[in-house]
């Protein structure tokens, strides 16, 4: 029972998800909607505690949160998300800011054990970037709100029992988002499923509401701006890093061992240098992602507001889900026609692709995140240039200190295409100093943080000739320069 669970330390705690997590290895578990009986499994393993407050039955620990997700994302990427949507995007808001009332009528089923899910609906079929555009309305009725629309995309869209409904009520002078929570049957209709390419495990549609729920359902927030839903976002953005980290753990050690067993000519693939090129870029990303994960674990705080690190977490969103996607693709090239193969005996390289594709489109296209992170900056500049400001702003400073980055060829006029690829530069700054302090704290390897910070520098001057590019009119119209 989930009770036992409660006394154990942190290590016994995670032992037991290590014990379940085997079962769930993506070489082996089938393509398909998580039964329910394997989701008992692993809440009575307790996946879910971390997250509740001890009042509710929970071990109420930011740290073994991360830690849960990063150990499934290794067995099975798609669990891990399964995890963190249930955990850090439906139920954390419910836990920080829900009214007592809602929190004992929701939060006691999370801990019991039993297969309860719960999804965060915000996303319609004609916005998902520009959430202002919403059109699900709320209005005040007898006893409560009103809510109506149409969402779609949400993980467990057929499945969840509970969730955080996004809505607007605007009058021709006054507009104001609220957050909801709703019970499935109180009007939640699943009107089309949706077939993805990859997270199988979780079901997906085309969803309608028509519901009313009671007062203290109405999650406390600003009404005035789009700030408290990018602040419930934040958990799920940054659990990216622990995601990437166990994901990429694994695709290393797979790369590694069919570069090892596959022969090509007279030897193994691994001889090629460009085959070790390609396996030292995976290793480069899962060390990024390992610092990441560590920035996460021990200067982010899930159980708390997080939107004082908009700018951590938006650069580890992008980074963490770039570095996912790109050793997936390296080491599908590497698997060749074996890698195009569903349900391919000898590797994992087909679905891992599928299934990382998504992570750098859904919780926040990067395109967007990576044009917000320069805005944040520019904001903050107070008369200085941007390269200046990032030689002194404390995410960025050691990197650009101790790596004598180059930045200056942030300093001109930023058009709307320059600013998503500063944000792109100033997160792989960000991820440089992360890994610095990574490897300064744990006592890891130096040669993989080296690495890893190489491959980030290039990645940096990379944006640099896109610049060039820009410049050189690919636009086409009048340039800046
Ligand atoms: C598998 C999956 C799971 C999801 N889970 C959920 C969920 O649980 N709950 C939920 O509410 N939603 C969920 N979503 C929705 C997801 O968050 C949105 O798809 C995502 O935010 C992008 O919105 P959109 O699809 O409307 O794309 P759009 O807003 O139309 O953007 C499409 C593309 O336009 C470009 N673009 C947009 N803005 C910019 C910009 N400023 N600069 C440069 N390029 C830009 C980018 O290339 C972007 O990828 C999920 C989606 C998927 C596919």
């Amino acid at each position: 029972m989930t009770n036992d669970l409660l006394s154990l330390s942190t290590n016994e705690f995670i032992g037991g998800i290590e014990t379940v997590a085997p079962r769930f290895d993506s070489a082996s578990y089938p393509q398909q909607n998580l039964p329910a009986d394997d989701w008992t499994l692993l809440t009575k393993a307790g996946v879910l505690l971390p997250t509740l407050p001890k009042e509710y039955g929970g071990r109420d620990d930011h740290a073994e949160m991360c830690e849960v997700v990063e150990k499934l994302s290794e067995w099975n990427l798609p669990l891990g998300m399964y995890v963190t949507v249930i955990s850090a995007v439906a139920l954390r808001p419910i836990v920080l800011w829900a009214d007592e009332e809602a929190k004992r009528e929701v939060l006691p089923a999370y801990a019991g054990g039993d297969p309860m899910i719960a999804g965060f609906a915000s996303t319609e079929p004609g916005c998902g970037s520009a959430m202002s555009a919403m059109t699900t309305t709320f209005e005040e009725v007898e006893g409560g709100y009103r809510i109506r629309g149409r969402k779609h995309w949400q993980a467990f869209s057929i499945s969840a029992h509970w969730w955080l409904v996004s809505a607007k009520n605007e009058t021709r002078d006054r507009r104001e988002y609220g957050y909801f929570i709703v019970k499935r049957s109180e009007g939640f209709r699943t009107l089309r499923p949706y077939e993805p390419l990859g997270l199988k495990v979780i079901d997906y549609g085309l969803n309608e509401i028509d519901a009313v729920v009671p007062r203290h359902r109405r999650i406390a927030a600003d009404g005035r701006t789009l700030r408290p839903m990018v602040e419930m976002l934040m958990a799920s953005r940054a659990m990216m890093a622990a995601m990437g980290c166990g994901f990429l753990r694994r695709i290393s050690r797979e790369a590694h061992a069919y570069a090892e067993r596959r022969r090509i000519g007279p030897g193994p693939q691994s001889a090629i240098r460009f085959v070790r090129y390609r396996l030292a870029a995976i290793d480069a990303s899962y060390t990024v992602c390992s610092a990441l994960n560590h920035h996460l674990r021990t200067a982010l705080n899930m159980k708390d507001e997080m939107i004082g690190s908009f700018p951590a977490v938006q650069a580890i969103k992008t980074v963490a889900t770039e570095r996912m996607l790109s050793s997936a693709h390296h080491y599908q090239q590497l698997v060749g026609g074996e890698g195009y193969r569903s349900g391919s005996p000898t590797n994992i390289s087909a679905q891992a692709f599928l299934d990382a594709r998504v992570y750098t489109i859904f919780d926040g296209t990067n395109d967007l995140l990576s044009q917000q992170l320069t805005e944040y900056c520019l904001a903050r500049t107070d008369g200085r240039a941007l390269s200046r400001f990032l030689a002194e702003w404390p995410l960025t400073a050691s990197a650009v200190t101790a790596h004598g980055l180059d930045l200056n060829f942030l300093d001109r006029d930023l058009r709307q295409e320059h600013l998503v690829l500063a944000g792109r530069a100033i997160a792989y700054a960000f991820a440089i100093g992360r890994v610095m302090r990574w490897a300064a704290e744990t006592g890891a390897d130096p040669r993989a943080a080296r690495t890893a910070i190489e491959f980030l520098k290039a990645d940096i001057a990379g944006v640099a000739t896109e610049f060039e590019l820009l410049s050189a009119g690919v636009l086409g119209g009048p340039t800046l320069n």
